[in-house]
């Protein structure tokens, strides 16, 4: 493997290449029958507000290999996004996220809203707005309990049929946010022109709060986000101090290991995860 090649450095990147290149066949291959062969399910983060009530959570995808056990979303994500497949995920992922808050709402016990991870491929498909809908008539579930979660990639495309879609979102009653904010690529200035609810800061900057850059970047982020009038939701956060720090900033919502992991539904609204930690004054 790419370790007995020696000290030729180009040798080992040729190795680390091709073997991604196979690994990403092995996924694209797998992943084509995962959904029907029910390798795949949801689970969700819970996101809790500045009172430390839940009011939202993130609906993440798993995929559960019987030979190779768990394999991460951020490894099988990428690999979808660059054959088509992620579409056919987003669809099975919003009619989860959909079954779920229906039989939830049944059971007497409902969901928070829920985010959902849609990938730029999938947002840019010129239905998705009417399969959208279509499904959440067929499941009674209300715009208002979804939001929508964009990384700045589905940015990249035409600035205009983005911004027009996302106004009919907007007016049916969805939230949008954009994902990871900070590490995408895109100009700031399509900040001002679409109909955001608000930004993701990413984890990358609450790991470094505490730090003096750290803290004057998330600082500026919360800042530039509040004067666009966008609300802020810290994700990542794994601490205390970066738990106080963000609310001293004002920052509205807060997502981290410290305050829960992903779980299942049925965990998400019982009772003793409601207020899992004790907020500081
Ligand atoms: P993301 O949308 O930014 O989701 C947040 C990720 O951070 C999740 O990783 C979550 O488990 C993790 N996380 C949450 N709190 C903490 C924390 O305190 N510390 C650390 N170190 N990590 C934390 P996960 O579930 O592995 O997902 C990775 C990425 O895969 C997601 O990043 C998202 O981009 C993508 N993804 C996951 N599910 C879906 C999906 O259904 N559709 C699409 N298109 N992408 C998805
Ligand atoms: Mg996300
Ligand atoms: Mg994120
Ligand atoms: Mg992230």
């Amino acid at each position: 493997a790419a370790k007995d090649s020696g000290r030729n450095g180009c040798a080992l990147y040729t190795d680390e290449l091709e073997g991604k290149a196979t690994e990403n066949l092995w996924l694209q291959n797998e992943l084509r029958h995962a959904i029907e062969r029910n390798q795949l399910s949801l689970v969700f983060q819970p996101i809790y507000n500045q009172a430390g009530e839940l009011v939202c959570c993130e609906a993440l995808c798993r995929w559960y290999h019987p030979e190779r056990g768990p394999i991460s979303p951020a490894r099988f994500i990428p690999a979808a996004e660059d054959c088509g497949l992620v579409v056919s995920i987003g669809h099975w992922v919003l009619l989860e996220v959909c079954r779920t808050i229906k039989s939830m709402a049944a059971r007497g016990t409902p969901m928070p809203a829920v985010a959902v991870n849609i990938s730029a491929r999938h947002f840019n498909q010129s239905d998705f707005v009417e399969r959208l809908i279509a499904l959440l008539k067929a499941h009674d579930v209300s715009p208002s309990q979804i939001e929508l979660e964009l990384t700045e990639y589905a940015l990249l495309s035409n600035l205009s049929v983005i911004s027009e879609r996302m106004q009919r979102l907007r007016a049916l009653g969805f939230s949008i946010a954009i994902d990871d904010f900070g590490t995408g690529y895109s100009s700031l200035s399509y900040l001002q022109s679409l109909p955001l609810s608000r930004l993701k800061l990413d984890a990358a900057f609450v790991a470094k709060i505490g730090t003096e850059a750290g803290d004057a970047i998330v600082r500026a982020i919360v800042e530039m986000a509040h004067s666009l009038t966008l609300q802020v939701v810290a994700e990542g956060v794994e601490s205390r101090s970066q738990h106080q720090h963000l609310q001293w900033l004002g920052c509205e919502f807060y997502q981290g290991y410290l305050l829960g992991k992903p779980m299942s539904a049925t965990l998400l609204v019982s009772p003793d995860t409601d207020n899992p930690v004790d907020m500081p004054a």
